[in-house]
């Protein structure tokens, strides 16, 4: 039987998994902290790509309250569905957090907008333009129609840390787009600059087949740069599966967790 096919016939084991592998990373957030000595715990990005809307609203159910997806047209769909989904069951809006997480084109911004709260993947000036322009018609769009104000949106830099030149990269999760860390600062005072965007901190994913903890420090101390500037960019999203115990101890604050969460996906994008 197809894991689709399995899902359907035992919806509720599946909730019952979910909330086992929802526990078991929560612990690992929880001692990760503990022995990094902070006294302050990231908060858990769930990230559902590949993953159908029913898991997305099973996990809303076991109190997630943000989730992550890396491409728009998966992203768009999924979002439309967990809230239909809600509508027919009475319950009213989900409440999540979508934050988009993965390598973004100029022009989907205008749909990202709609159903994203954060995009952790601003990595050039003319995507922080379309973003601008996006988000600014999407906030008349919504006073126009007598819909509830839309907070601006909130925008972290991805930054490139694989010392690596490209072609020698493994092909995986972040192994195309980021900024180069030299380039931060300047593109951190023109997301600060520009209409209805938040600037809110950095996002990094560790070098492919690397140790993370070398990325990781130097991605505290760009943070710690960007912030002396910014005083309210002072998100760190760092973290995945494999190394959340690094990132945890290297002062993340979000942490983004797919596999360990919903098990595997069918491929990596
Ligand atoms: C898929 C993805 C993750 C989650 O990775 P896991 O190894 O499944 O936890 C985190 N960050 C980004 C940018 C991703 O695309």
């Amino acid at each position: 039987m197809s894991e689709d096919a399995m899902q359907e016939s035992a919806p509720e084991a599946r909730t019952a998994e979910l909330g086992h592998a929802l526990e078991a990373v929560r612990r690992r957030i929880d001692r990760a902290v503990a022995t990094a000595g902070r006294d302050s715990t990231p908060r858990l990005i769930v990230v559902t790509k590949f993953h159908p809307a029913a898991d997305v609203r099973r996990l809303a159910g076991l109190g997630v309250q943000d989730v992550g997806e890396n491409r728009d047209q998966e992203a768009r769909a999924k979002a439309a569905e967990v809230e239909a989904l809600a509508e027919a069951a009475g319950t009213g809006p989900s409440g999540l957090h979508w934050h988009f997480i993965g390598q973004l084109q100029s022009n989907k911004a205008k749909y990202v907008v709609r159903y994203a709260a954060a995009v952790h993947s601003v990595d050039r000036a003319s995507l922080v333009t379309a973003l601008s322009s996006a988000m600014t018609r999407e906030q008349e769009r919504r006073q126009d129609a007598g819909l509830p104000r839309r907070e601006d949106l909130d925008c972290l830099i991805q930054v490139d840390l694989d010392p690596r030149p490209a072609h020698e990269r493994p092909e995986g999760i972040g192994s195309r787009g980021g900024a180069a860390p030299d380039g931060v600062l300047t593109l951190a005072d023109r997301i600060a600059g520009a209409e209805a965007l938040s600037l809110r901190g950095l996002m990094a994913v560790a070098p492919l087949g690397l140790d993370p903890e070398p990325a990781f420090r130097r991605l505290r101390e760009l943070s710690g740069a960007v912030a002396s500037r910014h005083p309210g960019a002072t998100w760190i999203s760092a973290g995945m599966s494999q190394d959340l115990e690094q990132a945890v101890a290297a002062g993340a604050t979000h942490l983004r967790i797919g596999t360990d969460v919903l098990g595997p996906r069918p491929e990596v994008g």
